[in-house]
């Protein structure tokens, strides 16, 4: 079965092709600024050369059935004809309570999904964009809806709810979800199956420390605790986001510096993390290179950053009673050699040891970075999120049938 993967944005579509026979991606690719002038698709066919073409991209439906000549292109394609394609698999960021799982699109599925667009009001609006653009595309093919939010429904009372009046759970649904579910889920899973042991006997510590980022402690295969919240806002120091802070600074700050709801938003969502700190950059690749001159400023950026990220781990064995496995993963998990080594020295009391030469090697492939006699096994695993949106659009739509 040949599945198309779809994560739709408000101005851009990321799609992949895959052969579902061996999993094979057979072609890739983005169209950027949908809605503006000049629009740009790059697309890359497996073993032929790319291609960017700028046109006029007004809406998503036009995107996709860009997307769809170029995968029938006689140059640049990689199908006969449109038909091939089987099945569509769409990210979607929030799933609420509704959603445990991914699920085959019905009208339903699209009117729950639109009823939680306050809860995800910037991310869950485009993905029915996106759905309704491939069925305009693609009418009668079946359509997959895989949520960031699904694989952390496993957690319980005691750990998603705040606690504060229960009547904001009642009334407005005010809980912990925590996102990045897709990919703590492929890690874990590939962890596992890496180690060659059952994931139903393993209390495993997966760190998606990318731009966004999450852990999550999973305990037999299930996400115990996570570290995002009611939204990504909440847990570890990232890129521009502040994670945790004593709610009351929100409150302090905007009537300190008369502050609206959306400026503290974009302060704390965009304006905050290594961005604030470091006073220069985003991007851990920057913030470690001015750790490496000595710069203070990047220097106190790097050091916050891997204490929040220690105390999680900590925190996340605590929660299970121990973990077998720590998992790094995302743009800086796979690539960066000196947050691994710096968060683990700082590991020993839980008996983690990893060897500094398989650190620095760099693989496509999930390998272990720990020393034979690390009490924990540390993984380094490249995420595929789309490869889960894939492989349960795939099961979904069999099953269907
Ligand atoms: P992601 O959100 O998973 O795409 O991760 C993007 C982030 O990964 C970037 O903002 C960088 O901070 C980080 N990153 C990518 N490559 C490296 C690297 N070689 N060293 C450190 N951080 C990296």
């Amino acid at each position: 079965m040949k599945v198309l993967v779809i994560n739709a944005g408000s101005s851009s579509l990321k799609y992949q092709l895959y052969d579902m026979t061996d999993e094979s991606v057979l072609a890739k690719g983005l169209v950027e600024r949908i809605g503006m002038d000049s629009s740009i698709l790059n697309h890359k066919p497996t073993g032929k050369e790319e291609v960017t073409e700028v046109s006029e991209i007004l809406e998503h439906t036009t995107a996709i059935r860009k997307v769809l000549e170029k995968l029938v292109d006689p140059e640049y394609g990689v199908l006969k004809s449109v038909e091939e394609i089987q099945a569509v698999g769409h990210r979607v960021v929030h799933g609420g309570e509704a959603f445990k799982s991914s699920a085959l699109v019905t009208g339903e599925v699209k009117s729950e999904i639109r009823r939680l667009f306050d809860l995800a009001p910037l991310h869950n609006p485009p993905a029915i964009m996106g759905i309704t653009a491939a069925e305009k595309n693609m009418p009668g093919v079946p359509q997959v809806v895989a949520f960031d939010t699904a694989f952390h429904q496993t957690m319980e009372e005691k750990v998603y709810l705040y606690p504060i009046p229960k009547v904001l759970y009642k009334k407005h649904h005010v809980r912990r979800y925590g996102a990045h579910g897709t990919s703590h889920d492929y890690v874990s899973k590939a962890a596992a199956e890496y180690l060659d042991r059952p994931i139903e006997d393993l209390k495993i510590i997966t760190c998606h420390i990318g731009n966004g980022a999450s852990l999550t402690a999973v305990k037999n295969g299930k996400s115990y605790d996570t570290s995002m919240g009611l939204t990504p806002l909440e847990g570890l120091m990232m890129g521009t986001r502040s994670g945790d802070l004593d709610p009351a600074v929100v409150t302090f700050v905007m009537n300190k510096e008369e502050l609206s709801i959306s400026e503290v938003n974009s302060m704390l969502n965009k304006h905050s993390g290594l961005l604030a700190i470091s006073g220069s950059s985003s991007d851990m690749r920057d913030v470690t290179d001015g750790l490496a001159e000595g710069e203070p400023n990047a220097t106190l950026a790097f050091e916050m950053y891997e204490y929040r990220l220690r105390k999680y781990i900590g925190s996340y064995a605590a929660a299970m009673d121990g973990v077998d496995v720590i998992v790094f993963t995302a743009g800086v998990g796979e690539n960066s050699v000196v947050v691994r080594e710096k968060v683990c020295e700082n590991l020993t009391y839980l008996g983690v040891k990893i060897d500094p030469e398989l650190n620095k090697v760099r693989s496509g492939d999930p390998r272990r970075i720990s020393t034979p006699d690390s009490k924990v096994e540390v993984l380094v695993v490249p995420t595929n999120e789309e490869l889960m949106i894939a492989r349960d659009t795939h099961r979904i739509v069999l099953e269907s049938k």
